[in-house]
This record gives structure tokens, sequence and C-alpha cells, in this order.
């Protein structure tokens, strides 16, 4: 899908097996080249889904922050939405 971050289009790609077989939740391109495309692991729980997935626009959206403060975020916003969301009785869950 694509998906417009920070007045630049990207591609957003599921892609079963990153994280086995890069080690990591997902990726991000440089904002800087062509491609512009961000990968997750599709097979990831649902709230570690949701810290990839910001983590990753967070990268696109600010290429110059740091993986500390960019790892921390995604991580603070997944932790918040889930409190957030579990308090209001929301479920999440995969059709
Ligand atoms: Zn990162």
């Amino acid at each position: 899908m694509k998906k417009m971050i920070n007045r630049r289009w990207w591609n957003i790609v599921a892609v079963p097996g990153l994280r086995e077989a890069h080690a990591a939740d997902g990726e991000c391109d440089h904002v800087d080249t062509e491609r512009r495309e961000i990968r997750y692991d599709p097979g990831l729980p649902v709230w570690l889904l949701v810290d990839t997935i910001v983590h990753e626009v967070t990268h696109a959206a600010f290429p110059m922050a740091s993986e500390h403060d960019v790892g921390r975020f995604g991580t603070d916003v997944a932790r918040v939405l889930k409190a957030v969301l579990e308090e209001q009785c929301y479920e999440i869950t995969r059709r």
C-alpha cells in the first residue's frame, strides 16, 4: 500500500519471514532513495507490529532522528495506545 509520510509517498510492504531473514521486525529505506519503502514482518504479535510500524514511519518522517529516540518513541506510542484502547474496552484481534 502507498501512504503519504511527511509529504512523500512511501510503499508499505508486508514481508513474511523478515524477522528471521534480517533479524529485524521492520525496515525503512532512506528518505532520499527512489524506492522509499517500509517493510514489516506480518507475523508479529499485534502490539509489536504497532511498535514496529510507528518506529519505521518515524524513521521515514524524521530521518535525522537517532535510532535510540526512534526506538523509544515507537515503544512509547504502542504502549500508550494499548493502555488507552484497553481502558476504553477496545479489543484488537486478527480477522
Ligand atoms: Zn530503527
